[in-house]
């Protein structure tokens, strides 16, 4: 079945919802969606949203931006971190305007906590800048904003997963879906296309996303020849559940919760003297895990399993209950401990990817360092790069470039659409995505695909994870490579049209596949350390051999890397203290 619409969004977490909503006000606009909207996985956030607000202390856009810049080790492209952190002041009155149910002061003005790496005057001491609802805040974003669409007419095509892009001569001419309902594929034509897929965590074991969090976006951009940005670089969260990895938000650090070791040591003392458990996310995930290996690890069942501990217990039942009711909520759930009487038994997860699409400040495609665009091809939100985060994102960035650079691609696309004739999509659009699924659905014998996904979400945490090595890293690339050939071969056991999640999960499998294949080269090839890719072989930052964003492009079997870049503009690399 074929659709015509002047836009089409692929995803409805935050980022996609809000250019769906500027893109509406002028043009026919549609968003597809794998899940139903609002179980998106924006709608797991919890801590916050930063905006230098300055309202229940001084604060100030340039420190924001500043923070930003630092926090991601100076791999950010300054612009644009500057322009986030300006255009963040608007975006959360924006957002109270539409309806969103902030936590007040006093006085009734939105409630701000501190957070990882925010801080004033350029680093002086942590600064209150997070925006928040209670421990809900991404949910509270996504339902404001879904109404806000429902309102402005956007059609939603629910549970309809996206295989691949249609492109003719640089120009974006639609996508290709697959609808879970009936197994139907369907056409959507249009002048503009934007990912906003989301993260792409599930190639780890142990991590915070969601099972949706697949990088289908990226993926398929990868297969049509698009390169990916700073793929090496993946942040791990501090603190995630023990063993299971579901996430602590760091706004329990916030509110003063403190990390202690086996002997009941605050060692981010020893880390970070002066913002200690509030410093950037990379050098507290590394804390732990040396802590751990020197021996101070509170005793886990097993050697491996050991752990350290998130205090909150001095907080007191009534600040748990008001600002963190979902985080105890979790704690009672998962761990039978209430966080008011108990520590919480934490190790880092893998939590959000930095790299992914390269675009613009408004969202567009760029394929190259000279600014090569896919005209009307767009990307924004965790499966996009602008570069805002650089080396390592800091908490509450995140709510925060959706909604930015969410608004101005939807703003952007607008416009395009007014212009221009379409791409006309080609009548073998389908052809690649039909190919696929009879691949994985007409064979009568092959291996099981639940053994692939396993094999490769253990070789990235073991080899790809928090600390790496040449040597862990060429196994993890040559492993992937393994994993890709046997994945021609898997085949899905369940035939059906209707709902037929094995062959989605099959086809998300595929999508992975490609990323860390890509994640893995990428990070092997960085002879540095720098924000969340820590290197054992190349324990410094090195940068004039390595101030440059990654390029990689997936060439079959293989993956190809060129360099972009860095916009330093506006403050001179240093070394990262805290
Ligand atoms: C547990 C948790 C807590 C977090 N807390 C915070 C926080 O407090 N503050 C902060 O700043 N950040 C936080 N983050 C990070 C932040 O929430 C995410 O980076 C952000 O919400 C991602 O939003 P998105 O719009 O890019 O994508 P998502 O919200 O992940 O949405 C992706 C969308 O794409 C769709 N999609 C994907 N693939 C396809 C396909 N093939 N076809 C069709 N549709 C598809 C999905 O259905 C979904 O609608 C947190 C993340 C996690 C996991």
């Amino acid at each position: 079945m074929k659709h015509t619409f002047d836009a089409i969004i692929v995803g409805s977490g935050g980022s996609g919802l809000y250019a769906a909503l500027e893109v509406s006000a002028k043009a026919k606009t549609a968003v597809l969606s794998k899940v139903y909207p609002v179980r998106s996985h924006t709608g797991a956030a919890q801590g916050g949203i930063s905006a230098a607000l300055g309202n229940v202390e001084a604060d100030d856009p340039r420190w924001h931006a500043f923070d930003t810049v630092k926090g991601g080790d100076y791999l950010v492209d300054q612009q644009a971190a500057m322009l986030m952190a300006e255009e963040a002041v608007q975006a959360v009155y924006d957002l109270e305007n539409r309806g969103l149910p902030f936590n007040r002061t006093p006085d009734g003005r939105i409630d701000q906590r501190r957070f990882g790496g925010h801080t004033r005057n350029f680093g002086e001491a942590p600064v209150r800048r997070a925006c928040y609802a209670a421990d809900r805040t991404g949910h509270m974003i996504l339902q404001t904003l879904y109404q806000q669409c429902i309102k402005n007419g956007v059609h939603f095509y629910d549970e309809y997963q996206v295989l691949d892009l249609a492109l003719k001569d640089n120009q974006c001419a639609g996508v290709v879906a697959l609808q879970l309902s009936t197994g139907e594929i369907h056409v959507f034509e249009a002048k503009t296309v934007l990912f906003a897929t989301g993260g792409f965590g599930r190639m780890f074991k142990i991590t915070s996303n969601a099972y949706a969090n697949t990088g289908d976006g990226p993926a398929i951009c990868a297969r049509r020849g698009i390169p990916l940005q700073d793929m090496e670089f993946f942040q791990f969260h501090p603190t995630g559940i023990k063993g299971l990895g579901i996430l602590i938000s760091e706004a329990v650090r916030g509110e003063g919760g403190i990390l202690r070791n086996n002997r009941n040591e605050r060692f981010m003392a020893r880390f970070a003297p002066t913002l200690l458990d509030l410093a950037p996310r990379d050098m507290v995930s590394r804390a732990i895990m040396t802590e751990i290996r020197s021996g101070n690890g509170i005793r886990g069942d097993r050697k491996i399993d050991d752990y350290v501990h998130l205090d909150a217990t001095h907080l007191g039942k009534e600040t748990l209950q008001s600002k963190l009711p979902d985080i105890t909520d979790f704690c009672k759930t998962y761990l039978g401990i209430d966080p008011a009487e108990n520590p919480i038994p934490v190790l880092p997860t893998a939590h959000y990817g930095m790299g992914g699409i390269p675009t613009d400040t408004h969202g567009r495609v760029v394929i190259d360092n000279k600014g090569t665009l896919i005209h009307g091809l767009y990307a924004v939100g965790e499966c996009a790069c602008v570069s805002v985060h650089g080396a390592n994102r800091l908490g509450t960035n995140s709510l925060l470039d959706l909604v930015v650079f969410g608004r101005r691609a939807g703003r952007h696309m607008a416009d395009y659409v007014n212009h221009g004739d379409p791409a006309g999509i080609a009548t073998d659009a389908t052809d690649f995505s039909r190919e696929w699924i009879t691949r994985l659905t007409a064979k009568k014998k092959g291996p099981h695909g639940g053994r692939i996904f396993d094999k490769m979400q253990r070789t990235m945490m073991e080899k790809v994870g928090i600390y790496r090595t040449e040597t862990h890293m060429a196994r993890a690339v040559g492993e992937i490579q393994t994993l890709r050939e046997r994945y021609m071969m898997v085949r899905a056991e369940d035939r059906r049209n209707a709902f037929n999640t094995d062959l989605l999960e099959l086809i998300e499998l595929g999508n992975l596949l490609d990323l860390s294949l890509i994640t893995a080269v990428s990070a092997l090839n960085r002879r540095e350390s720098r924000g969340a890719h820590s290197r054992e072989d190349y324990p410094d930052r090195d940068d004039p051999q390595w101030l440059k964003h990654t390029l990689a492009r997936l060439e079959k079997d293989d993956v190809g890397l060129t360099y972009k870049d860095v916009d330093v503009s506006l403050w001179k690399p240093k070394p990262r203290t805290y």
